[in-house]
């Protein structure tokens, strides 16, 4: 999509700390990060949002989304855990619309997730 950043950060568009890429999944820092290791991982086609998740398509994203994570994790040395967080929608504060998943860790992340 023309108008969305993701989208030209993955096009290579606008610069992105890329940390991870294959077929279909974009990994990259988050520019404010709110931990020590804070990455966004991203399908390349532009999806909106978790509630945009139908049928064998997107969640053939997600899939390879939640395949990449665990390497994407290993890769940062988050040998003792991680957090993985979706905001959806506007309670959630979702800024960019382009479905993305946070992965956070480096450092003890707290029993709560708020
Ligand atoms: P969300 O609020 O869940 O939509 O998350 C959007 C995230 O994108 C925020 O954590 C921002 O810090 C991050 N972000 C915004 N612009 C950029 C950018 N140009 N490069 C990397 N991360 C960004
Ligand atoms: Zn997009």
């Amino acid at each position: 999509m023309s108008d969305c950043l993701f989208c030209k950060i993955i096009a290579g568009e606008i610069p992105g700390a890329k940390v991870y890429e294959d077929d279909e999944v974009f990994a990259f820092r988050d520019i404010n990060p709110e931990a020590p290791v804070h990455i966004l991982v991203t399908p390349k086609a532009h999806i909106e949002s978790v509630d945009d998740i139908h049928g064998r398509d997107e969640a053939h994203f997600v899939a390879k989304i939640f395949e990449a994570i665990p390497k994407i994790a290993k890769s940062e040395g988050l040998v003792s855990g991680y957090r993985v967080i979706a905001n959806n929608g506007p309670d959630a504060h979702q800024s960019v619309r382009h479905l993305h998943f946070h992965v956070l860790g480096g450092c003890d992340l707290g029993a709560k997730v708020l």
